[in-house]
């Protein structure tokens, strides 16, 4: 699937997409990632055919179906919002989108008994939607879709409406799913744990454009942007304000970070991941000496909010510290990150 310079400008001025240029491979599980506003439901309505394109091109297995409505282009569609009909039992829910397929009544009973089968809502088949939990209503709208094996699944924050224990157990089964049937699927969400756990490939958007391509791995370690470095990550990276000097250490109040590989100079922004940071004992060892604010208990790790003359700096650590409790910071040099604050974006 390819989006060529697509963009969306709507009537009122408001520029939701702007000429994105994107390729996913055919297979693949691809999630739109980014803050409300930002333009994926308009991306993913376009590449349905729900939205007409203000330009640029939408191709789905090599053919530009840009023109093409969305009943012509055999795209599964799963919403946040069920959108079952209320009058229909679960099973013509389902078997809905095979009413054009001519298909004999029992070969359009048994796939729908197959799909149901495999989402585990058989026993479910004869009931009418009022009459189904909310991760049932949405079992039944990914079944609906994914009914017809179509070339393109896309999801718009189904899991948006689910209780904690109902999302990660429909997480599971879209995944599973998707790694039996390789049907290339595009997934939008705004939670960024939900993109790493689920994709092949996150598509970090912002602002109408994208910021960064990657696998998970890639987005998480190895952010290209400052919006990527913050917006990925729960909490996100720790970013300092200061300079690169003519000696190649990064400078910002109290915190000095010897940086021998790094060609840039002047302003800079050091980005460290939480679990990156170290709580030393040896304070001649520190980088940089802070006080917890707060700290948080995660069950398997604690969270310490640590004010410094540097700024505040999260860290993930296993021992616990209390509110109050002075503390030595150290940083893995190996895992730091230097961005460019004019461009935002990351210098080698
Ligand atoms: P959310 O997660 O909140 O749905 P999103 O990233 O999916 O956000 P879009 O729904 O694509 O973002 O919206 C992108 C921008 O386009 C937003 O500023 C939104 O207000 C605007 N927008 C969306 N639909 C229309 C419309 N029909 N007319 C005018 N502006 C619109």
């Amino acid at each position: 699937m390819k989006l060529e310079a697509l963009r969306k400008t709507f009537p009122d001025g408001t520029q939701a997409v702007r000429a994105i240029d994107l390729e996913i491979p055919d297979g693949s599980f691809a999630v739109l990632l980014g803050p409300s506003g930002c333009g994926k439901t308009t991306t993913l309505r376009m590449i349905a055919g729900l939205e007409t394109p203000t330009s640029g091109r939408v191709v789905i297995g090599g053919q530009d179906v840009t023109s093409r409505p969305a009943s012509e282009r055999n795209v599964g569609f799963v919403f946040q919002f069920y959108a079952l009909y209320p009058h229909l039992r679960v099973r013509d829910n389902i078997g809905f989108p095979l009413d054009n397929e001519g298909l004999k009544k029992r070969d359009r009973n048994d796939r729908v008994c197959k799909i149901a089968e495999k989402l585990g809502i058989t026993q479910l088949l004869d009931r009418h939607p009022s009459q189904l939990s909310g991760g049932d209503q949405q079992r039944v709208s990914l079944a609906r879709a994914m009914v017809r094996n179509p070339d393109l699944f896309l999801m718009d924050e189904p899991l948006g409406q689910m209780d904690a224990s109902i999302r990660l157990e429909l997480r599971e089964t879209i995944r599973a799913q998707q790694q039996e049937t390789r049907t290339t699927t595009v997934y939008v969400t705004h939670d960024q744990e939900e993109a790493l756990s689920l994709g092949d490939v996150i598509v970090v958007m912002n602002n109408g454009e994208i910021e960064q391509v990657g696998s998970p791995k890639q987005i998480y370690n190895d952010p290209q942007t400052l919006f990527v470095a913050n917006f990925v990550g729960s909490p996100g990276m720790n970013l300092f304000e200061g300079q690169i000097s003519s000696s190649q250490t990064f400078e910002c109040d109290d915190l000095e970070v010897s940086l021998p590989q790094v060609a840039h100079r002047g302003p800079a922004v050091l980005g460290i991941r939480p679990e990156a940071v170290t709580t030393l004992i040896d304070p001649n060892q520190a980088t940089l000496p802070g006080k917890v604010r707060v700290s948080e208990y995660y069950g398997d790790h604690h969270i310490l909010h640590v004010d410094t003359p540097a700024g505040k700096c999260v860290v993930r650590t296993n021992t616990a510290r209390l509110g109050g409790d002075g503390i030595c910071l150290g940083f893995d040099a190996d895992r730091i990150r230097i961005f460019d604050p004019a461009s935002g974006r990351r210098v080698a």
